[in-house]
């Protein structure tokens, strides 16, 4: 099986993904960018350096290569073992930041997507939560990069319009959750859906 987590940064998706593959025995945890070495290797291009270095095409084909590296060389041999992959952010990560954040280029995304990589996950998991509460834990963590003409709140507004348009391009594989609460709170409620604890 694969789970896939969205959500704003800050929205404590990582954190949920972890405990998530820690509580599925044998699950392997990975993340994008990123979750091979030369998917590593991209995410790093991609994500120092001048904020300007990539045209907005350009970032789009090397997050799709990055995601081609990570599937051939770890999401699919693991799927293949029976393992279940837990992954932090996928392609829905791409149709709305690359897809939306720096003009409508989703149908290039799209595009790229049946042809390179054609996989979507069997659930995702997309924590939704107010993008201003978002952004003060991401300051208290340290901040994010710069990465786009537009940042702070209003990048935030947008990009969670853009994961809630999602759920309901792809109400059968998406499940919405509720990030304004404690950790363990959101953690029971993804369990919970996973059927992994009994419904209270
Ligand atoms: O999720 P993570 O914090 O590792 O993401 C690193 C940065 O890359 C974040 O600021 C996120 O907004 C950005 N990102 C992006 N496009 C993606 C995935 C992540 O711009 N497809």
């Amino acid at each position: 099986r694969f789970i896939t987590f969205e959500g704003i940064d800050g929205s404590g998706k990582s954190t949920q993904a972890r405990r998530l593959a820690a509580a599925l025995p044998g699950a392997l945890l990975t993340r994008e960018p990123g979750g091979s070495p030369g998917a590593e290797d991209i995410r790093h291009l991609v994500l120092t350096g001048d904020p300007g270095r990539w045209s907005a095409e350009t970032e789009i084909l090397l997050f799709t290569a990055a995601r081609r590296d990570h599937l051939e060389k770890t999401i699919e041999p693991a799927l293949s073992a029976g393992r279940t992959v837990v992954c932090d952010r996928f392609a829905d990560s791409t149709r709305v930041y690359q897809g939306a954040t720096r003009g409508d280029l989703r149908t290039m995304v799209d595009g790229l997507h049946e042809l390179m990589i054609g996989r979507e996950p069997d659930l995702t998991f997309v924590i939704d939560m107010d993008p201003e509460m978002a952004l003060a834990r991401v300051a208290a963590q340290g901040g994010a990069e710069r990465r786009f003409e537009e940042f702070g709140l209003p990048l935030q507004q947008k990009v969670r319009a853009g994961f809630l348009a999602l759920v309901r391009q792809f109400p059968a594989r998406c499940i919405l959750i509720d990030g304004d609460r404690d950790e363990d709170a959101v953690a029971a409620d993804i369990a919970a859906r996973l059927d992994l604890v009994p419904a209270p």
